[in-house]
């Protein structure tokens, strides 16, 4: 079980991706000693290759099922997953959200399912530019992460992404990404929060400096290796920094 330690940078693939990609990326990391440093939620054929091609890197899933087996055609189980050497699960991304038409309810159950098999599940809320525009982000997420959380007596994180901001190239202001940062903790005191939405190498120094933040979780970013690299390298910069 992984309850410390986690890497700082969350790369999801989505449905993007092919083995040379996979394979340059490796190299290009590796060659920088940053292979430990990013967790690869890669699409499902990607990780059963990743696990028996690559032991230097640290994987993750983009969704498990709810349910442990059974006649779910087109799913994937947390014990197949666990099987893979894979211990984080991305859960409720907002795209699951949108387009598989996943609630808070069943992203729960997922997340209980997933840690009963071994994940350290990290559990995705975000706002509507709607909600945004009329000020309700904090009371938006709190809710979502009440919700999803209230009597989970295990590890997990929270990775707020709003949902205006993903794959669009705007971002909140770094003190909205703060306040939403400080709600989450006001529930859940300890956990770690990462954000996402549009994180690359131009704004990931100013996003490591946001007080409270953990890491971040990279959409498009992370399907580059030099604005991956560079992300990974802002974030281990800030944090050496506020350490010392
Ligand atoms: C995401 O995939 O959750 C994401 C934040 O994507 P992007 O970095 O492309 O906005």
């Amino acid at each position: 079980m992984v309850k410390n330690g986690a890497p700082k940078v969350i790369a999801n693939w989505k449905m993007n991706g092919t083995l040379d990609l996979l394979s340059t990326m490796v190299d290009d990391l590796s060659s920088e000693n940053l292979d430990h440093n990013i967790i690869f939620c890669l699409p499902f054929p990607l990780l059963g290759y990743a696990f028996v091609k690559y032991s230097n890197i640290i994987l993750g899933a983009q969704d498990c099922h709810e349910q442990e087996h059974g006649a779910f055609t087109g799913c994937t189980s947390a014990q197949m997953l666990n099987e893979l050497n894979i211990r984080y699960v991305v859960l409720g991304h907002s795209e699951r959200r949108l387009h598989c038409n996943e609630t808070n309810p069943l992203i729960k159950q997922k997340a209980i399912t997933a840690f009963q098999n071994g994940f350290f599940p990290i559990l995705c809320v975000g706002e509507s530019l709607d909600v945004y525009n009329k000020g309700d982000s904090t009371s938006f997420v709190a809710n979502q992460v009440k919700e999803l959380t209230s009597d989970l007596d295990f590890p997990y994180a929270i990775a707020y992404e709003p949902l205006w901001s993903i794959g669009s190239g705007i971002l909140p202001k770094m003190h909205e990404i703060v306040e939403v940062i400080n709600c989450v903790h006001e529930i859940a005191p300890d956990i770690k929060v990462y954000y996402g939405g549009s994180v690359n190498s131009a704004n990931a120094f100013d996003i490591a400096h946001c007080k409270g933040l953990y890491g971040v979780l990279v959409g498009g970013a992370s399907l580059k290796s030099d604005e991956l690299i560079s992300i990974v390298k802002a974030f281990d910069q800030v944090t050496q920094h506020s350490s010392n």
